[in-house]
């Protein structure tokens, strides 16, 4: 099947799901989004880009952030990162606190919550701006000089922060935390109120689908073992407490996040972004877990 007749027939399919679900209500600037839009991209290792329905729409890209930060953290650091987060599913919701005080403050991986914010943390003693650090990272691996961030978003988090200061707070007090938690939280939200389009979440992408490297900016993003550990964490912890069922039933490396966008990664075939707001109870997109589950259907691949 052609990928522009696969897209129109995965489009159309999942189509049928908007209208179920819930658009985030915990991040008051996300909770007024229309939830009846619905989005596909896909670009493939040599470049070529196809998308259908709102895919040039950037949205809030919330936890799709994490891979950004793990991936700027893992050229900082290296092994290093290792030593201050694990890389186990956690089989809890995205910010879950009760395993932090259980595991002394190490969180089960970066991307859970309290593992994002150690992340941030590294990032925050790496970087002088670290925002903008990551903002400018988006903007070379989509190759679009006009992702922003959405202040709007970021301080509506920051007003809502009490969960996450608290993972930060408890870090600190395991001695797993080395800045002002306020600051690493105002880097953190920043990040993830960055507004991006399918088309820029699939092409940003590019890089863990090409062994590490980026297919626009053919710049070296991370080593070829590095960029099959990132896929590995994506797999196994990328859709929080309903991994193993992303596993099962579409079987690609994913991440979600509560904006309603998922990325998924074929490797060494392509990436694809996927975007619904509406989310089901676990916080991941209703009609975008639709569409990746018949992606895989039709392709008839998993990486398993
Ligand atoms: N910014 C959100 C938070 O910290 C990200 C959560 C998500 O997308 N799962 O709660």
């Amino acid at each position: 099947m052609l990928m522009n007749e696969l897209l129109e027939q995965i489009y159309k399919d999942a189509s049928s799901k908007i209208g179920q679900g819930q658009v985030a209500q915990y991040i008051p600037a996300l909770a007024d989004v229309d939830p009846n839009q619905f989005g596909v991209a896909i670009c493939d290792i040599k470049g070529n880009v196809y998308s259908i329905g709102d895919a040039n729409i950037p949205f809030s890209i919330q936890s799709i952030s994490k891979v950004y930060s793990l991936t700027l953290a893992m050229q900082r650091l290296g092994n290093k990162v290792w030593d201050r987060v694990g890389t186990e599913p956690s089989g809890l919701p995205f910010n879950s606190l009760v395993q932090l005080e259980h595991e002394q403050g190490v969180p089960r991986n970066p991307f859970i919550n309290a593992g994002a914010l150690v992340v941030a943390d590294m990032i925050e003693s790496s970087f002088s701006t670290p925002s903008l650090a990551i903002k400018n990272f988006a903007r070379t691996l989509a190759a679009n000089p006009d992702i922003q961030i959405d202040a709007n978003v970021a301080a509506s988090e920051y007003q809502h922060k009490a969960r996450n200061a608290a993972m930060a707070y408890l870090m600190q007090s395991f001695g797993n935390f080395n800045n002002e938690v306020e600051q690493v939280l105002m880097s953190y939200f920043s990040s993830c109120a960055l507004k991006m389009s399918c088309v820029d979440l699939a092409k940003s992408f590019s890089y863990l689908a090409n062994k590490g490297q980026c297919v626009f900016s053919q710049q070296r993003i991370l080593e070829e073992h590095q960029t099959r550990q990132v896929n590995a964490l994506m797999a196994t912890s990328g859709l929080y407490d309903e991994a193993g069922k992303f596993a099962f039933e579409v079987g690609f490396p994913g991440k979600s996040g509560v904006g309603g966008g998922i990325v998924a990664i074929v490797p060494g075939v392509l990436s694809i972004c996927v975007w619904s707001p509406a989310l089901n109870q676990t916080g991941n997109s209703f009609v975008g877990i639709e569409a990746l589950k018949l992606l895989s259907s039709h392709i008839d691949w998993s990486i398993y």
